[in-house]
């Protein structure tokens, strides 16, 4: 297997700016080539939160087949850290990245020449030089992405949802370092360039800072095994003390164009049905899996009797519309669109529906255009939204916030809006009869994110 297949949909998303001029091999060198340093010294890395911010970068960057250079104090793990084992955190992660893309793996040496990027965990010393530093931090509920200047000691403890928002900003202002190095070859120079100009400093809150902190999460149900629900449960796996059971309602196996973007796949594990991996690679965290190896289609409504909270991680259009016709009592949806993530929720009472929001199909069975933290942004944005759920703050009081919509290389401008009810709306109108969908679900083994 060569590293191209593995990149294979990271190259397809990069191709809607980069023209013909580069060859593929110019891309991946783009990507390779780009060199990022991940900082923290034992006082910043010490709490659960900062640890898998760090973690995350990491295995974001390296999906993404950067140069990542892991420059901290080997300190065991506080927390579950899946798919890492219960070690420590550096030899952990040297042990993961042999097992994520063919030939990338991570660095621990000071690099001798000036790199890329510099990250560090709150005021952490950088230790070389960078053409660009940035430092993050990170509360309970809020990531935050700064100039060196402005570095403060890390703030979030034990809970880790804050820390992986910075990550996930980290990851976005790395690739788009390699995003740069192609500049020449822009189909659209001014488009590529607003799109992938450094970030100034900026906070993106997943929920307000007053949003209760709960480990209970029951009983769900995750429609897909695919890259959201993957980044989904990587998010919830890391909440200390998590009691759940899910269920993963996904057919498929594993492939190599995966590993670009599923969070908990591992290259070793290539070829293995998607939901039985991960109930074997969550076993052992709070959060109990139970795979289901079929796809939710009309044929299977009444065999799969969903439960009350359902995520949905499926592109296909009449699938949500299938779910949403299930009647669940709390439905979220997160997805991807090229270089934009979105997610939302759906109950009874308060505004539109899965369909009122997606009322049109667009049936294709083109490979999807996609990359790691895109994907990891949804499925951070539909994680938030269940942890909201389940604090057991009022869902109207966030209805103004019903849906998001945020292109992650540009976090300054998220859209957070209600969803409109539609009048006409078939799955508001027909929730009697669970079996109408316009047109059988997508049977290709790829449409999910
Ligand atoms: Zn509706």
């Amino acid at each position: 297997m060569t590293l191209r297949q593995t990149l294979d949909r990271t190259l397809l998303l990069m191709r809607d700016e980069i023209n013909e001029t580069a060859d593929d091999e110019t891309l991946i060198v783009a990507l390779t080539g780009t060199k990022v340093a991940i900082i923290a010294d034992t006082s910043n890395l010490a709490t659960h939160s900062a640890q898998t911010a760090f973690i995350t970068m990491a295995l974001l960057m390296a999906r993404s087949a950067h140069h990542v250079y892991l420059l901290a104090p080997d300190l065991t793990l506080v927390g579950v850290q899946t798919p890492l084992g219960g070690g420590s955190i550096i030899a952990e992660l040297l042990k993961i990245g042999t097992d994520l893309l063919p030939g990338v793996a991570f660095s621990t040496d000071i690099p001798d020449t000036i790199i890329d990027l510099a990250i560090a965990l709150g005021d952490s010393n950088v230790p070389l030089r960078a053409r660009h530093e940035v430092t993050i931090n990170a509360d309970n509920w809020c990531g935050h992405l700064t100039s060196p200047q402005n570095a403060t000691p890390w703030n979030a403890g034990q809970w880790p949802l804050g820390g992986m928002m910075a990550a996930a900003m980290a990851a976005a202002e790395a690739f788009k370092i390699s995003m740069r190095k192609l500049e020449q070859h822009a189909r659209n120079p001014g488009l590529m360039a607003e799109l992938f100009a450094p970030v100034g400093d900026i906070t993106f809150a997943l929920a307000p800072a007053d949003t209760k902190l709960t480990c209970e999460m029951e009983e769900f149900d995750c429609v897909s095994g695919g890259a959201i629900t993957q980044s989904i449960l990587y998010v919830l796996t890391r909440v200390a003390g998590v009691k759940a059971h899910a269920r993963v309602i996904e057919p498929d196996h594993a492939d190599p164009s995966n590993l670009n973007r599923y969070m908990l796949l591992l290259h070793s594990h290539l070829g293995s049905q998607k939901a039985e991996d991960l109930a074997a690679i969550c076993s052992g965290t709070g959060l109990t899996i139970e795979p289901v190896a079929k796809r939710y289609e009309p044929a299977e409504v009444d065999n799969i009797k969903l439960r009350p909270d359902v995520l949905v991680g499926v592109d296909d259009i009449p699938s949500r519309w299938l779910v949403q016709r299930s009647r669940p009592r709390w439905l979220a949806i997160g997805a991807t669109t090229h270089w934009s993530a979105m997610a939302s929720f759906h109950v009874a009472g308060i505004g539109g529906c899965a369909e009122c929001l997606h009322p049109e199909d667009d049936p294709s069975n083109a490979p999807i255009p996609t990359v790691a933290f895109v994907s990891f942004w949804a499925g951070l944005l539909t994680a938030a939204y269940f942890l909201r759920q389940k604090s057991g703050q009022p869902l109207d009081n966030f209805a103004a916030e019903q849906q998001i919509y945020v292109t992650p290389t540009r976090p300054e401008n998220p859209v957070w809006a209600f969803v409109t009810p539609h009048a006409d709306c078939t799955s508001c109108a027909s929730l009697l009869d669970v079996t109408t969908v316009d047109r059988p679900p997508n049977s290709h083994s790829d449409r999910d994110n």
